[in-house]
Order: structure tokens, then sequence, then C-alpha cells
């Protein structure tokens, strides 16, 4: 028998949406060559694959690295992060953006979210700003680029570093220019999920010749770049990626362009209609978000219903109707390993409250995954005849 919703009626949909990740004979070719080649390590695509990846982004440097996480801990370090250093970022993000700094004690110091964007809130990261801070990490959430014009003048006033976590946001553009780079270093991720993915992988951009060599040394067990094989300038780690993936992800690379066109389009259309739905609403795009990387599509159960809808009850009626709608994350600042750890660390129980991150995870914001905005048009009615159903049964 077929799956029914939850009213016992027909579900909206039953087709499947785009499988990912998406490939063909392209990567099969490059990665034949990378076999072929012998050189599973250090192979020449690693640089056309940092070249090309900074050139997207208009960045001056690429270190490629193991996965996003370890990217964001050596942009820190080289960025001069210190155990005991307070770094601001937002709560509303995957664990790597805290975990990154809490694993070797630099400390994660919580801003909310715009609530009607869910990026860090400029306004309220200059009062978060101690004697202790040393950078603050810009996270473009769901490919959105944060405000970087207000974050950098802010970390420029105080002497700040500022980090981008472009883990969401290959390809993405504030006011006209690429994310990763706007701060003096920006990192993303390869790992599966993401909309560039070699399985596993991370980069780290920056336009600072200085601040590129000390990434590589600390991803290169601290070799310095003309150096010796056996001479290491500091302690690194070996975080190198192989040449495997570099070929994986010059495959995936060359579809870039043409995913982010539909993606957008796709995003569009969906905003236009739900906007036009009763229940939910989309969320607010700032005019300089040139480029959007739409790695999630994010809207929200309309803040007037939420004291009587349930957040897990819209996803898993929506879920019976067939629309592959996700929770997303718990807000960061209320993590028990990041409050514990950061108490190992400090010796205090530091409590966030950050009202507009968790209202969105616990009550409101619902996810589309970036591979379902790659469907045709019809899905896209299809999305939005779900949502219309399972938010007229609340009414
Ligand atoms: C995926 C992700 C990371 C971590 O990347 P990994 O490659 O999985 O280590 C960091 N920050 C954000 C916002 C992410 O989405």
């Amino acid at each position: 028998m077929d799956k029914l919703a939850i009213d016992g009626g027909l579900p909206i949909r039953t087709k499947p949406f785009p499988a990912w990740p998406i490939y063909d004979e392209l990567e099969e070719r490059l990665i034949l060559e990378v076999v072929r080649s012998g050189r599973w390590g250090g192979h020449a695509k690693l640089s056309e694959l940092e070249e090309k990846f900074a050139a997207i982004h208009d960045a001056k440097h690429a270190v490629s690295v193991a996965n996003g996480t370890v990217a964001i801990t050596v942009a820190l370090q080289a960025a001069g992060v210190q155990p005991g250093d307070e770094v601001i970022m937002p709560p509303y993000t995957f664990i790597a953006t805290a975990s990154s700094a809490l694993l070797f004690g630099a400390i994660p110091v919580f801003v909310d979210v715009e609530p009607d964007s869910l990026l860090i809130d400029p306004e309220k990261v200059e009062a978060a700003i101690t004697s202790k801070t040393k950078a603050i990490i810009a996270v473009h959430i769901a490919g959105a680029p944060a405000n970087l014009t207000r974050l950098r003048a802010i970390a420029n006033k105080h002497g700040l570093r500022l980090i981008e976590d472009s883990a969401q946001a290959v390809g993405a553009r504030w006011d006209g220019v690429g994310v990763g780079a706007q701060g003096d270093l920006g990192t993303f991720s390869f790992q599966s999920s993401k909309n560039i993915n070699a399985g596993e992988g991370g980069m780290i951009l920056t336009n600072d010749q200085e601040l590129a060599d000390h990434a590589w040394s600390l991803a290169n067990v601290g070799r310095i770049r003309q150096g010796d094989w056996y001479q290491h300038e500091r302690i690194g780690w070996n975080l190198r990626l192989t040449g495997l993936q570099a070929a994986i992800l010059l495959g995936q690379l060359s579809r870039l362009d043409d995913q982010m066109e539909r993606r957008e389009r796709n995003a569009k259309l969906l905003t236009e209609l739900l906007d036009d739905t009763q229940g939910v609403r989309t969320l607010r795009r700032d005019p300089k978000i040139t480029r959007h990387a739409l790695h999630i599509f994010m809207f929200r159960i309309d803040p007037d219903l939420t004291d009587r809808v349930n957040k897990a009850d819209v996803i898993r009626r929506l879920n019976a109707e067939g629309i592959p709608v996700g929770f997303g994350y718990i807000s960061l600042n209320q993590n028990k390993a990041i409050i514990n750890e950061t108490k190992k660390w400090t010796g205090e129980e530091r409590v966030y409250s950050c009202p507009n991150s968790e209202r969105a995870c616990d009550k409101e914001i619902l996810w589309l995954s970036q591979n379902i905005l790659l469907a045709g048009e019809p899905d896209m009615h299809d999305i939005v005849a779900g949502v219309r159903k399972v938010m007229a049964s609340f009414q």
C-alpha cells in the first residue's frame, strides 16, 4: 500500500527530488588521470584547484586542507588566535564553527543572529568585545553572506581579525565581490552535503601572502614553502588534501555556475509562492548579497502561529506529504558539549541568551537542502502545494 499523508489522504508528492552528489564521466576521467599518474598525494591538480578556487572568489591565495573544521582552526591560528583568546561568532551554525576554536582552547563568544536573516547581528557584536577578543567569525549561513561591510569596519576599529566561515557559501558574493577573502581569511568545506564536494575536503582563502604561508605551514607539518623536506619551522599538522579529491573537485566546479543559476531561479520562485502562502514567511535578503550560494533554502513558520503550531509536527506532516523539509540546528549557545568545554578552559559556566537563534531553532525555521533546488519548476509548485496543505490544516 502507498504511504499516506497524516490526514489519511494521498500525499501531495511521491516522486523523489534530485539525488546528491551529481557527477558524470568528467569526474571519472579526472580521477583516473590521478590514479594512473601514481601521484595520489601532491598532484598538480591540487594547485590547479587552489588557483581556480581563489579566482572564483576574487582571492589571491588558497590553501587546500582536509576538511572545513580544520580549515577554521588553521585560519584562527594563522590569524594569531591563542588559547584563552575569545572569538565572537553566531550560535546559529554547525558545531564546527565553535569546536574549531575550542579544540585548541580559544573561547567562543556567542552573539545572536538577526531574526529575519539568521546572520550574526553586527549591531550586537561591539557590545561583546572584551580585552580578550581576538577575532570575529562571520558565518555565511545557508550560503547567504553575513554583512561583511559592517563586520570589517567593526574588526578594523577594534584591531580584530575577521574570519569568514564560508563552508556553505561556495561561489557567493557580497557587494559584488566573492566571499572568503573579504575577511583576513575565509574557510570552505567540501564535505559530502556541501554544494561542491569530494566526500571530505576544505579550503582557506586570503589576500595576505603572510597569512597564506602561515596557514600552509600549519597544514604541512610546520614546513615552509621553499624549505627542505625535514625542515620544520613550527609545530603543525598534516592536513593535506589528496590529488584524488582535487580531481573530483575540479569536476564538481565545472558545474558550479549552472547549478547556482538553477538554485537561484528556483529559490526566487519558491520565495514568491511562499510569500503568498498563509502560515509561513520567507527570510529577508540583504540587497548587498549579490550572489547567494543557497546551500539551504530556509523559511519559517509564521511567528504568530508558533504558540499553537509545533515545528516538529509541521515537519512530520510535510515529510508525509513527500516534501523533505528538515529541522536544522540546535542553537550552539545551548549545546552542553560547548558549555562544558568552555568551562574546562575558563573555569566559568558561561551562559549566553540568544533568543533569535533559539526561537529559529526550536520553533520556526524549516530547511530545504540545496539538491532540492536543483529540481524543476513544477517541483517547486509541489513543495508549495505541500506547505499550503499542511499549514491550512492548522487554520
Ligand atoms: C560543514 C560546515 C563546517 C565544517 O566542515 P567539515 O568539512 O564538515 O569539517 C563548518 N561550518 C559550517 C557552517 C558548515 O556548514
